[in-house]
């Protein structure tokens, strides 16, 4: 089976996407997985430090692995969002394939110092980790907002600047790049996500020379996330639109035969709308 890097690289010179999406439990799993089976394509499961505190670092580790073992698929686990060294390095250790170090909301010179620090410590533990370095903040929870998070970076002037890129990239020797280019983290009531600087994306995929994340693709327009990808994103994050679904799912079941306990009974409903929300995402991702 080909590795994470070589995927990402792969889907980098098709001009396509992996498609990343975070769960909180084995229902949410199962619909990622059923999907990303059903499809044949790559996918990347997520846990933010609120989900691996929840379902465990070193379960998440060996569930997402027995996957891929058993089914051979190329389904791989990635370190949402780590915040601190301590959880960058439990993830590193309990066999996470890639992890993101978020020092988005540090200034920049404490950013490429934390994210280089983040990317020894992890390289020491493994070197085959792929690490991701953020710049540009962009909200931290993935859920319906009243409004756009306070001092995320949505005018021009505060989104990613491509020189500032480049010298991030270089300094911290980062294996994958998430920028700042109009992407949200959550969903907000009453309002659009806003639109993606799409010629940014261009301009920094050429300088920063290493394959590009977007996250916060929740409530993104498909028009927006085929030009992104076309103009160098290679992997995308979803996360709530897979609770908004989840949720879906649950409130379903629940209130359908009221005498039901068994929880292996009420969690399918979750685990099919988790799925037909994932199946949408990566026919897009993947141009299928
Ligand atoms: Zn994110």
């Amino acid at each position: 089976m080909k590795s994470l890097l070589e995927i990402i690289k792969n889907a980098e010179k098709k001009r396509v996407a992996v498609g990343h999406f975070n769960i909180s439990d084995l229902a949410g799993l199962k619909g990622i997985f059923e999907a990303a089976r059903e499809l044949e394509v790559p996918v990347l499961i997520g846990t933010s430090d609120g989900e691996a505190e929840f379902v465990g670092r070193y379960q998440a580790a060996v569930l997402v692995r027995s996957l891929r073992e058993q089914y051979k698929i190329p389904i791989f686990l990635k370190s949402d969002h780590t915040h601190e060294m301590r959880g960058v390095c439990e993830a590193a250790k309990a066999g996470y394939d890639s992890i993101i170090f978020d020092g988005s909301k540090l200034g920049f010179e404490e950013n490429v110092k934390n994210t280089k620090k983040a990317v020894s410590q992890i390289k020491k533990i493994n070197k085959s980790i792929l690490v991701e370095g953020e710049l540009g903040y962009i909200g931290s929870s993935s859920k319906i907002f009243d409004k756009p998070p306070e001092g995320a970076a949505i005018s021009s002037e505060d989104l990613t600047k491509p020189e500032d890129a480049a010298k991030f990239v270089k300094e911290t020797k980062i294996d994958l790049f998430a920028p700042a280019v109009g992407n949200l983290h959550g969903m907000f009531k009453g309002a659009k996500n806003p639109d993606l600087d799409i010629e940014r994306i261009r301009a920094i995929k050429k300088t920063v020379g290493i394959p590009l994340v977007l996250h916060g693709g929740s409530g993104i327009k498909d028009g927006d996330f085929v030009a992104a990808i076309e103009a160098g994103i290679s992997v995308v994050h979803i996360n709530t639109e897979i609770r908004v679904a989840w949720r879906k799912g649950m409130d379903a079941s629940l209130k359908g035969d009221q005498d039901e306990i068994t929880p292996y009974k009420l969690f399918p409903q979750a685990v099919a709308e988790v799925k037909k929300v994932v199946v949408e995402r990566l026919r897009l991702f993947n141009r299928i």
